[in-house]
């Protein structure tokens, strides 16, 4: 996506399905751990409302606050707060969130409303802190909180001309409603359009940070975290796992006898011809290092790895890229090393890719322009003999 749209759906405050999840579900603990803390204050704050009105025989509200609705308050915020502590608590608090905050602020207003006589500045405030609150603390999302002032305005309107409010501190009350509902509204919405950009920023950095500058493809960094999330998944379900590292054949030789450009211009074409090897979801391509490329393909049966392989063989073959120094032909060609198995509990990722890198060795021993696979070597063999012996 442009870095223009991307901006104005920020600016727009929603993005597609997909995004708008990952995007919900960013940082979702720090969110919670922010929501739980303003739940709490909540409390804090009504109690303290309660303890005033308790104190104070003259109350605008008749000792409102000290009785019912401190109760109700104290429910309604505390099964609030079990919900963020439920399982993909912040999925459920965000479902609850705009019925718990309406019914938060009709609760609490609803008796300074009654009140309406002797209706006055303490009373106000009570009001405009429910509103700031439902747009600031609770944790809802700017629409969620337009909603929720938008029938509280009502509601209160309502109320307010029912409880025998006098006409002009009705109308007072509201406006001065009115005026602190636009200052939320516009406090709101600049946050969360700033959170939202900051969120496309981030996951753009994340991106790029994760490819490889000449090929595009994912880069060594990319390569260890995809492999270290399949691992345990591989041996959770019981499944194999494939590695080819996929190694250009005589590629030092390539470079001194076309230069280093047209070295580079052959990698992004070998990368290009591998990139259609990861086809499934939990399949990956890679640029490993230097003129070595990974694929992971997850779950794969034999017969698919050797397919795969030698659709790669046959992918670099038809780019006919001329190479009249190379130690195998006339033409680019590739080396694959393959490792193919069931991981097991005492084994590591890393002697699964030091596997891989045995059998590419043997390739190259063999003649080059081939794959070699290796599954039995898996339980005897000895960490990290192999690299360095095929460097020396
Ligand atoms: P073998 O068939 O055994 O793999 O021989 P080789 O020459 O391909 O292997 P060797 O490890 O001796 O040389 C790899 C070469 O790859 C050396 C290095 O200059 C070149 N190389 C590594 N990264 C890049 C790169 O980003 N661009 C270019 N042009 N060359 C690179
Ligand atoms: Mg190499
Ligand atoms: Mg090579």
């Amino acid at each position: 996506m442009p870095a223009d749209a991307k901006h104005t759906s920020a600016l727009r405050l929603s993005f597609g399905a997909d995004l708008e999840r990952e995007f919900e579900l960013h940082a979702a603990d720090k969110r919670l751990h922010k929501i739980r803390i303003t739940l709490c204050l909540a409390m804090l704050l009504a109690l303290g409302f309660g303890m005033l009105d308790a104190g104070n025989t003259n109350s605008v509200s008749g000792g409102f606050w000290a009785n019912g609705s401190v109760l109700l308050i104290m429910v309604l915020l505390g099964a609030a707060l079990a919900v963020t502590h439920l399982r993909a608590g912040l999925v459920r608090y965000c479902k609850v969130a705009e019925v718990l905050a309406i019914s938060l602020g009709l609760t609490a207003a609803a008796g300074e409303l009654f009140g309406a006589a002797s209706f006055g500045p303490m009373a106000l405030t009570r009001i405009m802190l429910v509103v700031l609150y439902s747009y600031h603390l609770l944790g809802l999302r700017f629409f969620q909180a337009i909603r929720v002032n938008a029938v509280l305005y009502v509601a209160y309107g309502v109320i307010g001309g029912f409880a025998g409010m006098p006409l002009p501190a009705l109308a007072a009350m509201l406006f001065a409603l009115a005026l602190v509902n636009a200052v939320g509204a516009t406090l709101c919405f600049s946050f969360e359009h700033e959170q939202r950009a900051a969120f496309l920023e981030r996951r753009m950095l994340s991106a790029t940070a994760a490819r490889d500058g000449l090929t595009a493809l994912n880069n060594r960094r990319r390569f260890d975290e995809h492999l270290n999330t399949v691992w345990p998944l591989a041996q959770r379900d019981g499944v194999p796992l494939a590695l080819l590292l996929v190694d250009i054949d005589s590629f030092k030789a390539y470079n001194d006898w076309y230069g280093h450009q047209a070295g580079d211009d052959c990698l992004q074409k070998v990368a290009a011809a591998l990139r259609d090897a990861a086809r499934r979801p939990l399949d990956f391509t890679a640029r490993y290092g230097g003129e070595e490329f990974a694929v992971i393909l997850y779950n794969a049966s034999r017969s698919y790895v050797s397919e795969t392989a030698a659709q790669i063989h046959k992918n670099i073959a038809a780019l006919e890229l001329p190479h009249s120094n190379s130690a195998v032909g006339n033409r680019v060609t590739v080396s694959i090393g393959i490792a193919h198995v069931v991981p097991s509990l005492h084994r590591s990722a890393q002697g699964f890719v030091q596997l891989a890198d045995q059998s590419l060795y043997q390739a190259k021993e063999e003649g080059r322009d081939r794959s070699v696979s290796n599954n039995t070597a898996y339980d005897s063999l000895k960490t990290g003999i192999f690299r360095i012996n095929r460097r020396a």
